[in-house]
């Protein structure tokens, strides 16, 4: 049994994702997760909420709410959600937890103890009617390159001049709107990532099984311009998690917190903690998964992200856990993701285009959506949702090809040989074939799923539903019951046994269909397929069963262009 940690990128705090993030990350990493579950290994999986930072401060303060107050209350909206896509986490944590506070101080005080925290004196505004320093992009002034009246402290929209703060002509603050701001000195830390660039270069060297995508772009940061960057790791901002030098305070950077993305993928761990701790468990049960001094030597790391979030995960983290000098596990296998475009266009969240996962639950369920977007997931190319797309793929997948097979052969079975598996016949060369067929696609299906690659999989399944429907074509057992009933029999034992092996197949993509599948099946033997001639036996002549209700309905014309029409604008 192997031991497999897996992380999917953490959604930010401030508001609802669309499907686009969802295929991004969260998706196929539950898709590898429930694939491992299936095969018998053992899994740890963890996501959570990244929750510091400005936008989160920001949107409390137009909610009408305390920072802590809203984070708590979206953690929950987007738990929720998850739950409704039945994203099968071991723990889905929060990055404000006490744990994420300990752990993000405790590496802080590593690299400093390890001589890789500079401290740099900066000058920043500060808004006195604010009472706060106001990041570049929360300060809005007038371009002295092309006059255009709402420029940003960090670059001016109009003619894309790169701009410092001090920079802009009548500089204001995009917060208050107040004019009340002065230059102050303010001291932050620094973590010295070019001190680590060999190492990191040597890590990344060491990884010759990665995907080009994932590894070009940890190289470009490494290499391009100056090359790698040492970076600020603080800020001056209320809602974080406060500057201490592991327990101990740190002299000088009172009232400061860490930069969100230092302590973001940190709690990778600290999820794993909160976990054992949600569960009673000692700090043991979940170092095994970190600490390779602590029983995690025979983990493998998987972490999952969409193509923007690969140089944090390449660079900036990995430089935090070898500056650590500490035996954490570090990731053995990255898979990243191009993006989802959506009709025509970009998904996005600050316009409200596109469909949220919210509203996708809302009209239709999990598993439609969860087959469309695995089976179109953005691997090699950026991918496009159109309703035309989904239409067809929903109607011709998952109702025309596996939901008809189970419908076809749980109601003539009931039909002509009643409520029990028939017993009558023996499997004849056309069984033989199928099942022959079956073990090699199984088999290939096995390799697609252990090398992530989602749509080699999804249309290897989808493969593997239609060799059932084919065999059904052929084989005709509703015209065969005419002349030699007990022949008839064999092929619906074997259909009826090949609804359960669908059932087990098809549970990472499709978990609640697979579930009503198995139910109909009167079983809870979810075993793998190993030995498929075996599997296609497994329900003995006499076993019950049940016909389920229809698995899939069908998306109608009019329901996609009614979905097209209301999808287009911009969300309320
Ligand atoms: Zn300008």
């Amino acid at each position: 049994m192997a031991r497999i940690l897996i992380t999917s990128a953490i959604p930010y705090i401030n508001g609802i994702k669309h499907l686009g993030n969802l295929v991004g990350s969260q998706l196929p990493a539950d898709l590898f997760a429930r694939y491992n579950r299936a095969r018998g290994n053992e899994v740890m999986f963890i996501c959570a909420t990244d929750e510091h930072g400005t936008p989160a401060e920001l949107a409390a303060a137009k909610a009408g709410k305390q920072v802590e107050q809203y984070c708590a209350e979206m953690h929950e909206v987007q738990a929720e959600i998850a739950r409704g896509f039945r994203l099968s986490f071991d723990h889905f944590g929060r990055s404000s937890s006490q744990r994420n506070h300990r752990l993000t101080q405790h590496f802080a005080g590593k690299l400093a103890e390890n001589g890789l925290i500079a401290e740099v004196s900066e000058k920043q505004v500060y808004s006195i009617d604010d009472g706060r320093f106001l990041p570049d992009r929360y300060i809005t002034g007038t371009c002295p390159n092309c006059g255009y009246e709402a420029a940003r402290g960090d670059q001016c929209e109009n003619c894309t001049k790169q701009l410092d703060p001090t920079d802009l002509i009548n500089p204001r603050s995009s917060i208050s709107g107040s004019t009340n701001l002065e230059v102050r000195e303010t001291k932050h830390l620094y973590l010295k990532q070019r001190a680590l660039r060999d190492k990191l270069e040597a890590w990344i060297d060491s990884k010759t099984d990665w995907p080009i995508l994932t590894t070009s772009i940890a190289k470009k940061w490494l290499n391009d311009g100056d090359g790698l960057q040492d970076r600020g790791i603080t800020r001056d901002l209320y809602w974080g998690i406060p500057v201490k030098k592991g327990d101990a305070p740190w002299p000088g950077m009172e009232g400061k917190v860490f930069y969100v993305w230092f302590d973001a993928p940190i709690e990778y761990i600290a999820g794993t903690a909160e976990w054992a701790d949600a569960h009673g468990k000692q700090d043991a049960d979940w170092e095994r998964w970190w600490r390779t001094d602590k029983g995690a030597e025979d983990v493998t790391y998987y972490q999952f992200m969409g193509k923007d979030n690969v140089p944090f995960h390449t660079l900036s983290f990995p430089a935090t856990i070898l500056g650590s000098g500490e035996p954490w596990k570090m990731v053995d296998y990255l898979k990243s993701f191009n993006y989802l475009n959506y009709d025509g266009g970009q998904f996005s969240t600050s316009q409200g285009r596109g469909v949220f996962m919210d509203q996708a639950l809302s009209i239709l369920p999990a598993d439609y959506w969860r087959w469309w977007l695995l089976s179109h997931a953005p691997e090699s190319a950026d991918s496009e949702f159109t309703w035309e797309n989904f239409q067809a793929s929903v109607n011709k997948d998952l109702a025309d090809v596996l939901g008809n097979l189970v419908s076809r052969v749980t109601k003539f079975a009931k039909s002509k040989f009643g409520d029990v598996i028939p017993a009558g016949g023996t499997f004849g060369p056309q069984e033989t074939a199928l099942i022959a067929d079956l073990a090699a696609r199984i088999r290939d299906y096995e390799g697609y799923m252990a090398a992530m690659e989602v749509r080699k999989a999804a249309s290897e399944l989808r493969a593997i539903w239609v060799i059932g429907n084919e065999y059904l074509q052929s084989a005709a057992p509703w015209s065969v019951v005419k002349t030699d009933p007990e022949q008839a029999q064999a092929m619906i034992r074997l259909s009826l046994n090949l609804i359960r092996v669908y059932a087990i197949l098809s549970q990472p993509f499709i978990p609640d269909a697979a579930q009503a599948m198995m139910a109909a099946m009167g079983s809870n033997d979810w075993g793998w397929p190993e030995d498929v001639s075996a599997a296609m036996r497994t329900l003995p002549a006499g076993h019950a069963f049940t016909v389920p209700e229809n698995l899939f309905r069908k998306i109608t014309d009019e329901e996609r262009a009614d979905w097209q029409q209301k999808f287009s604008g911009v969300r309320a």
